[in-house]
């Protein structure tokens, strides 16, 4: 076991990149790794299916980038960093590693600038205040506009651009960057993949351009810092120093957005973005305490990232490791330590993690203890599951859990052979254990195994990992789209249950309500009753039946979502008081009160923005047109029209296809919910 070297909190960044399919994640990061001596050759992204590569990354590259999170050094801070898949049916992964992340970098093609995808990514990162840098890739792209980009930044993304670069030459005549802070030209030498930057006195010819947007720089920053806005106005001179603290504070403080660029495919832009990344995101010790609830009193803790303070850390990976659980945390407060036992306040369960680990691409490395602002992997943990709080028992607070999404698609699955059948429910069990979108269950009349998730391509993938990690094959059916129930109004249900079971006389008299919730919100259930005159078990077994029944609504028997639904009227006997008769009696009343609730259908809605060619725009409208969908705007691009739609679900499938043939191949399109 080694004893690692310690590196301070202030050292530390754990960042996520961000970016739209395409924009050129995966080749940054792989340049990132490059230059900080992770990886010693680099590898191309391939042509193909780019929505795969991310799952043939790691495999025929040898490089994990989608493992939870890898580490690298530069310039003596250690930068973790944390994957966020980029398509939209794995925004559950994105969201949970937004929640432990500090800062993030968005990558934008300088062609494509603000696409869909990295406008929902922006904004979830905005919601979990994550101070963001942008990195404007592909300048050397025919039809690049970094400006373009950054005013996309300004409309749609709501973002205060900071220009600390602006690009020498663009497409084929890109060369090299001005940097606005140093002022400086740096460029790149081609023999060493770029791993050699030089930096120069800003040639005469530049010099024009160089002092005008470094003086937009000041001026922008200085709507942000009121000491740097006098300077500017008195036109005082400002240091570099002073000019890096002021980005510095307006990144932390949300006020602004670093901007750079370059074409990491070309092996130009990598280091100043890593220079940044250590200079303006936050440490671990820069962001404000994590926040939680104490369960014994329900009230709003505060744990500072200190070694000192009781532990807290959130589980927000578990993934199957040789036959093992393997769950990654971030620590925020207190330390974890190998062998000593940590208390989980939702399980309610004593844990000990047995193992812990400092995560790096391909290897863990095993150390005794971490503290606050730290990541690492944890073996050991009999419970664990995604979004789960360790704590200490005498200290104990919940953090915030992560938001788990509705599932939109399912699909029957059938093994092909006994053998498959034999595996399929432990195989299923262990995906599901890694990822709390899949979802899996029965279909009690059919029989057949149904699984759910976030959309076809996530259903695609997860069959295929079956085949891939786990040797099992499986038939599988078409997908269909999962619809919701929910209600329109408040509605009050009762049940009486008077029976004999199994020799034994049980009565329950329950009266449930029901109320709308705003969409997105999910449900609440809850009891209403004063603590008293029924008991907890009782209780518990009533609350039991009303989660249970909400599974399956009263219109077409999909899931109710999106209600609060309160235990509020027992009319209590003593005789015949059972558990279970209070458990059907609740879910017979829960469907009473939904009747009474006007229950409807939901139905999932996605926003599509097709880029299309002039040429094509009618054929494009007229298909969406015939899908049902609402064409919503069209906006003029370079060369190009973006259309933007709202179509069900439903009648989005095969419209790839589709496209590619009405098209002749020159549209591209993308889907996110609405
Ligand atoms: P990701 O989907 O965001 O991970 O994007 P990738 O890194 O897989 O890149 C998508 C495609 O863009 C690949 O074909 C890359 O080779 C290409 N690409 C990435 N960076 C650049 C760049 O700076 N310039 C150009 N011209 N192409 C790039
Ligand atoms: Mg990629």
């Amino acid at each position: 076991m080694s004893t690692k070297k310690k590196t301070p909190l202030q050292r530390i960044r754990n960042i996520g990149i961000i970016a739209h399919i395409d924009a050129g994640k995966t080749t940054v990061t792989e340049r990132i790794l490059y230059y900080t001596g992770k990886v010693h050759k680099m590898g191309e992204v391939h042509d193909g299916e780019a929505v795969m590569d991310w799952m043939a990354d790691e495999q025929e590259r040898g490089i994990t980038i989608t493992s939870a999170v890898t580490t690298c050094v530069w310039k003596d801070h250690e930068i973790h960093i944390i994957d966020t898949p980029g398509h939209v049916d794995f925004t559950i992964e994105v969201e949970r590693s937004l929640r432990v992340l500090d800062g993030a970098v968005g990558v934008f093609c300088a062609v494509g600038g603000v696409q869909p995808q990295s406008e929902t990514v922006w904004r979830q990162a905005d919601r979990y205040h994550v101070p963001k840098i942008a990195f404007v890739n592909k300048i050397d792209r025919i039809g690049a506009d970094f400006f373009g980009a950054v005013e996309q930044m300004k409309d749609r993304l709501k973002a205060r651009p900071l220009l600390l670069q602006i690009p020498i030459g663009s497409e084929d005549s890109f060369s090299g960057v001005l940097d606005l802070v140093a002022m400086k030209k740096l460029y790149w030498e081609a023999d060493t993949l770029g791993a050699v930057m030089h930096e120069e006195e800003i040639p005469e010819e530049l010099s024009e351009d160089a002092a005008l947007y470094r003086d937009k720089l000041l001026e922008d920053l200085s709507e942000t810092d009121d000491v740097l806005m006098e300077k500017y106005l008195a036109e005082e001179p400002v240091s570099e120093e002073e000019l890096i603290a002021a980005i510095r504070k307006a990144t932390v403080g949300l006020a602004g957005v670093p901007v750079l660029c370059g074409a990491a495919l070309r092996n130009k832009g990598i280091q100043p973005l890593l220079d940044a990344v250590v200079r303006y995101l936050p440490s671990p010790a820069d962001v404000p305490p994590v926040k939680g609830t104490d369960p014994r009193t329900g009230e709003i803790v505060e744990r500072p990232a200190s070694e000192k303070a009781p532990l807290s850390a959130l589980v927000f990976k578990v993934t199957m490791q040789e036959g093992r659980k393997f769950c990654f945390a971030r620590i925020y407060s207190g330390k974890l330590v190998a062998g000593t036992d940590v208390y989980s306040p939702i399980t309610r369960t004593r844990e000990k993690p047995s193992r812990i680990f400092a995560v790096h691409a391909n290897k863990h490395e095993r150390i005794e203890e971490a503290g606050a602002g730290n990541i690492v992997g944890v073996t050991g943990l009999k419970f664990p599951s995604t979004g789960d709080t360790l704590c200490l028992e005498s200290e104990p607070i919940i953090l915030e859990r992560i938001d788990t999404y509705e599932p939109v698609m399912s699909m029957a699955v059938e093994p092909k052979s006994h053998a498959d059948q034999e595996k399929l429910p432990q195989v299923l069990e262990k995906l599901a254990a890694e990822d709390p979108s899949l979802r899996v269950r029965e279909d009690k009349e059919t029989g057949q195994t149904i699984i759910s998730g976030m959309g076809e391509l996530h259903l695609e993938i997860i069959v295929s990992r079956m085949q891939r990690d786990f040797g099992t094959s499986v038939n599988v059916g078409k997908p269909q789209v999962v619809y919701r129930e929910t209600v329109g109004q408040t509605g009050v249900g009762r049940a009486v249950f008077d029976q004999d079971v199994a020799g034994a006389h049980h009565y329950a008299e329950i009266e449930v309500t029901v109320v709308p919730r705003p969409r997105r919100q999910g449900n609440i259930v809850e009891s209403a009753m004063p603590p008293g005159p029924v008991p907890e078990n009782l209780v518990r077994a009533a609350l039991s039946g009303i989660a249970e029944s909400l599974e399956t609504g009263v219109i077409m028997g999909y899931p109710v979502l999106d209600v609060a639904a309160s235990l509020s009227g027992v009319n209590f006997r003593e005789a015949g008081a059972t558990e279970l008769g209070f458990k059907v009696a609740s879910q017979m009343a829960v469907k009473d009160a939904l009747k009474n609730a006007q229950a409807f259908l939901l139905e999932p809605i996605v926003n599509v923005e097709v880029l299309v060619p002039d040429a094509f725009m009618g054929e494009v409208i007229g298909d969406l047109n015939s899908r049902g969908g609402k064409v919503e705007a069209i906006e003029a691009r370079k060369d190009t029209q973006a259309v933007v739609a709202q179509v069900p679900l439903s009648r989005m499938f095969g419209y790839s296809t589709a496209l590619r043939s009405a098209t002749q191949g020159r549209a591209t399109f993308t889907l996110q919910f609405s």
